[in-house]
């Protein structure tokens, strides 16, 4: 089972991993390879898989920035609001995406402000 946080359950979707380095665009890759062939997800707080291939965890603490940690806390908050899911949850990749076609473009104008890695995701204000 593979084990993502709140905000990575939305950016999963638009987002394959560029802009860090080749191990974690491959640890993204693979875990969307896994999602698309059906394994499940558990929704877990904290660091992830993903982070688990991340160089800027450190101590289960997000280093991308001084204010890194509070700042992706504050969006798995923000993203398990939106899609009422908590940590302990279970869900597949093809029902998580029905609930996101069901987001409003507005969510995301929030949602993805100030994000570092807008120039290498296609969410869906790019549509
Ligand atoms: S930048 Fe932080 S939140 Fe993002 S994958 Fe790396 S450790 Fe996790």
């Amino acid at each position: 089972m593979i084990k993502l946080r709140g905000h990575h359950l939305i950016c999963l979707n638009y987002y394959d991993g560029d802009g860090i380095d080749e191990r974690f665009k491959e640890n993204v890759q693979l875990i969307k390879k896994k999602m698309a062939e059906g394994d499940a997800v558990k929704v877990v707080e904290g660091p992830d898989d993903v982070c688990e291939g991340c160089k800027y965890l450190k101590d289960f603490t997000c280093h991308y920035s001084l204010s890194s940690e509070d700042e992706v806390k504050s969006l798995d908050n923000l993203a398990l609001k939106h899609l009422k899911f908590a940590a302990g949850d279970s869900i597949r990749f093809s029902d998580l995406k029905k609930i996101l076609s069901f987001i409003p473009l507005e969510f995301y104008k929030e949602f993805c402000s100030g994000c570092n890695f807008e120039g290498y995701c296609k969410n869906p204000l790019k549509n």
